[in-house]
């Protein structure tokens, strides 16, 4: 049914909606405010190569789009509604108010994957269903010290998060990329220092987690932020959380895909990890 209610109005071209009851509920838990979701169907604007495994698509948005989506975050999370009917959880790069443009960066990990095929294949006039929460939630805590680390699926959150830091921080950011050719220029008025790591192989293994606990950490007020592939995450969550007892706000780790899973197959293991996050 709910399927069938979605086609529609993707049909109709344009939908507001409103989370279900239980979903409002549980958001005022966490939140204590109501989370409105918002949705619409978007049409291609343009696509580019950022880098050989990186695509950004612009996609176009009009006066009654600006509106819908005036309250939500940059760098928050969304969800893309493909035609095949499967739906892929994205990061909101940004959103332009000036030029009408909302920006989803994808990893072009093949053609094995429906969203990563669909940006593949992608030109300006094709339609996607995107939709996001409502609200301004900071991405951050207000710390002296912010350390980002993740693979490639995170640069568009970490971008993100690092255009909102303040100047006067600093901030580390690791960054696994499939090679030196994928390395992107980051923007930040913080006190800014990347180290790139190369990994042409994701799918197989990442070295990532082993680099972080080769790591030494000062006791300073600071901040971690890890996005990355599932045994990354879990890797590292049990590190900060288990092993150096750090207490649960000085740090979030987050798992965004799982080798050799699909989104559908792995959702339901990577909600019960991030539950176990802060
Ligand atoms: C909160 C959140 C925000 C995210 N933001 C972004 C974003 O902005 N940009 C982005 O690119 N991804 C992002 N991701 C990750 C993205 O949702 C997954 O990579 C997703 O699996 C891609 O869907 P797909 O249809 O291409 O592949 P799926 O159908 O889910 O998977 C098919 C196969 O591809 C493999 N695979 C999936 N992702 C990758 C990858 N990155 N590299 C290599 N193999 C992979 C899977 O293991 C599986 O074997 C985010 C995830 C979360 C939870």
């Amino acid at each position: 049914m709910t399927t069938v209610l979605l086609l529609f109005y993707y049909r109709q071209g344009l939908l507001k909606f409103v989370v279900s009851k239980e979903n409002k509920m549980s958001k005022n838990k966490i939140d204590g405010i109501m989370r409105k979701g918002v949705q619409s169907v978007f049409t291609v604007k343009e696509k580019t190569f950022l880098t050989p495994h990186y695509i950004r698509v612009k996609f176009a948005m009009n006066d009654e789009q600006l509106e819908l989506f005036s309250n939500v975050q940059t760098g928050g999370h969304n969800k893309l509604f493909f035609p095949d009917e499967t739906r892929r959880t994205y990061t909101t790069r940004h959103i332009d108010f000036v030029e009408k443009e909302l920006w989803v960066d994808f990893v072009a990990h093949g053609d094995n994957g429906p969203a990563s095929a669909w940006a593949n294949r992608t030109s300006p006039g094709d339609r996607l269903a995107i939709g996001m929460k409502e609200g301004r939630r900071p991405l951050f805590p207000e710390v002296d010290e912010y350390l980002f680390i993740g693979d490639s699926t995170a640069l568009p959150v970490i971008g993100a998060m690092l255009e909102q830091l303040p100047a006067n921080v600093q901030v580390q950011v690791i960054m696994e990329i499939p090679g030196k050719e994928d390395e992107l220029k980051l923007c930040s008025e913080a006190h800014l220092a990347t180290r790139w790591v190369y990994n042409s192989e994701p799918e197989q293994n990442s070295d990532l987690a082993a680099l972080v606990r080769n790591m030494e950490f000062s006791g300073g007020n600071r901040f971690v932020f890890v996005a990355a592939e599932y045994d990354t995450a879990k890797n590292l969550k049990n590190y900060f959380r288990n092993e150096l007892a750090w207490p649960s706000e000085t740090f979030s780790v987050v798992s965004y895909w799982k080798r050799g899973e699909s989104e559908d197959q792995s959702s339901a293991k990577r909600r019960e990890e991030r539950q176990l996050s802060v």
